[in-house]
């Protein structure tokens, strides 16, 4: 009989050993998830305005023209030419 209750306080160790490692594990991919958000929203925040036809790209993804104080920004280099044949 003692054999049977040592089983079960075994089984039941494992149990809530296992249930402890899934908790921390979601917890892991919670925090996981946060710095994804935060990193997108870092990225959200450097989004620039193509100045030929407005759509909007990050920053590192565009063209960049101009002066520092003139700064303008395009989503291609066939935009980048057309605004500069525009301007001329
Ligand atoms: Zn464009």
């Amino acid at each position: 009989m003692s054999r049977v209750l040592l089983f079960i306080a075994i089984f039941v160790i494992v149990y809530l050993l296992f249930k402890y490692y899934r908790k921390q594990k979601i917890q892991d991919s919670d925090a996981e998830e946060k710095a994804a958000t935060t990193a997108k929203a870092k990225q959200a925040e450097d989004m620039v305005r193509c100045a030929q036809c407005s759509v909007h790209l990050p920053k590192g993804e565009s063209l960049v023209t101009g002066a520092a104080d003139k700064m303008k920004y395009f989503c291609s280099e066939a935009h980048r030419r057309a605004y500069s044949d525009q301007a001329q």
